[in-house]
């Protein structure tokens, strides 16, 4: 992956793409500090917020760089920069909308739906987003779940016959190393009534580098794994993270994205059919496009339900079925997929259904 030439002449070292290339060297040289960040994006920072609500500031160099380049930078920028409003609390907001503490049977467990759980097995993230669903984890101290907890977690859904799948997120499971990462997924594959096993992730846009013949490997010896992207936007679809895509595709990985209807950032259609398209064309397939959840400090990043319904019927008309997500809210009682009401009106010999460019057409019954 190329060096980002700006980014060596901004700090006055480092021209060496080997370590440039290096996981482990683009995690410890995070940006953390928001005003060599912001002085690197060149940006002004007085509209931003040094007291956040303390969900933690933290980008790769390889993202950093990668919203630098982007034509839509001031977007990209709004999903990882500290804003004042993340400081105003609704009333409806809370710190744990989707009650997971509640439905966690054992530490590094929730278990929300009969069939299948969560596995927390870290809260770091190579990049944090400040709508994040679970800046309750992300913004407590740094940790990886502990061995016992995890054995803990393993001995849980060998127990309870009725998991089906098994969802491996954080924060990122990405960021553990390879020793952790093979330990917890061949536990669970060693479970006859687990059929499915998902891994989470952001890392691949943030931190390409991380997706290397090792990991690759270990990911081929526990086929199939499922792999949900988290993507909010086209621009973060460039050559590099295309390429640790396709890697992971031509691992045996299947992959499908998950979006979080952002405003300001992604609530129009250019954007996300820009974006579903770019996905088909990378094997990806559109799953979720979801709703912002209900968490504490991020009302500025929610839209309008009904907007969200309204770029979904315009992604309908604009593009293959096969580029069309589902569009979730997920709300205490679970997820629900919203649609806008098709069935128009009730005859006696036929329905009244309003197809994809808003037509109505009789269906007889
Ligand atoms: S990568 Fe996922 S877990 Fe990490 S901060 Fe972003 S949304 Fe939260």
């Amino acid at each position: 992956m190329a060096l980002d030439t700006e980014y060596c002449s901004f700090w006055g070292k480092l021209k060496n793409e080997a370590v440039w290339n290096d996981w482990k060297w683009q995690l410890r040289s995070r940006f953390t500090k928001l005003g060599d960040f912001l002085e690197y994006m060149g940006v002004n920072a007085d509209h931003c917020e040094t007291q956040s609500n303390k969900i933690p500031f933290a980008v790769t160099p390889f993202y950093a760089s990668l919203i630098k380049q982007s034509a839509h930078a001031e977007k990209l920028l709004k999903t990882v920069v500290p804003d004042s409003r993340e400081l105003e609390l609704s009333p409806y907001e809370k710190h744990d909308p989707l009650e997971e503490d509640e439905n966690s049977p054992c530490p590094a467990i929730v278990h929300r739906y009969p069939d299948r759980v969560l596995f927390l097995v870290t809260n770091n993230c190579a990049t944090y987003c400040r709508y994040c669903t679970r800046s309750r984890l992300t913004r407590l101290t740094p940790f990886n779940t502990s061995k016992s907890q995890l054995q803990a977690g393993v001995d849980y859904i060998s127990q309870n016959k009725q998991i089906r799948e098994v969802i491996i997120s954080g924060g990122d499971p990405l960021f553990l190393d390879n020793t952790k990462l093979e330990w917890i997924i061949s536990s669970i594959r060693q479970i006859d009534h687990v059929q499915l096993v998902r891994i989470g992730t952001k890392v691949p846009l943030v931190l390409p580098q991380r997706i290397d013949d090792e990991l690759l490997t270990i990911l081929e010896k526990y086929p199939p794994i499922y792999v949900n992207l988290h993507v909010i936007h086209p621009d973060e679809l460039v050559t590099d993270t295309q390429a640790a895509i396709s890697r992971l595709v031509n691992a045996g990985c299947v992959l499908a994205s998950q979006t979080v209807l952002l405003k300001g950032v992604n609530d129009n259609n250019d954007t996300l059919q820009c974006l579903m398209e770019k996905l088909l064309r990378n094997r990806i397939r559109p799953y979720a496009l979801f709703h912002c959840d209900l968490v504490a400090g991020a009302s500025h990043f929610r839209t309008d339900i009904k907007v969200g319904l309204d770029l979904v019927d315009q992604l309908r008309k604009s593009s293959s079925g096969l580029a069309v997500p589902a569009y979730i809210v997920d709300s205490r009682g679970g997820k629900v997929a919203l649609h806008s009401t098709n069935l128009m009106k009730e005859t006696e010999d036929a329905y009244l259904l309003r197809n994809w460019s808003g037509n109505l057409v009789k269906h007889p019954k």
